[in-house]
């Protein structure tokens, strides 16, 4: 019991350090920190229960596949690094559905994605 309560923590935690959306691997990498005798089975399970109780979501990126990320947030859209590899959130949104779509179509709700090169990245 107690040890999966660490475990469960030390996930828990890499969303709290990051705030930014996380793939399974860069949440192992950073659990096993904290914990060395995580893997990958431990991680799935924990994610599915975290997602079941409403404290993450899923977000399926087009291109890189699944992500994880905190619930309850505002809507906003994602930037994809390519250099550093990291998803970031970019907070709000300056789209305006109902100009994009013909008339009739009712748009329900929508996801951008952004490529391109971090702050921290492109400092050079
Ligand atoms: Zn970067
Ligand atoms: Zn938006």
């Amino acid at each position: 019991m107690r040890r999966k309560t660490v475990q469960k923590d030390a996930i828990k935690n890499a969303f709290l350090m990051e705030s930014r959306p996380l793939r399974v691997d860069e949440i192992l990498q950073m659990g096993r920190k904290v914990v060395k005798s995580l893997n990958q089975a431990t991680v799935y399970r924990n994610l599915k229960c975290l997602v079941e109780i409403g404290w993450l979501r899923i977000i399926n990126h087009p291109d890189l596949g699944i992500f994880y990320e905190r619930a309850g947030k505002e809507h906003h859209h994602y930037f994809h690094c390519h250099a550093c590899d990291r998803l970031f959130e970019i907070p709000g949104c300056a789209l305006h559905e109902k100009e994009f779509v013909p008339p009739g179509f009712v748009t329900e709700r929508h996801q951008v994605f952004l490529f391109g090169i971090c702050s921290a990245c492109g400092r050079t």
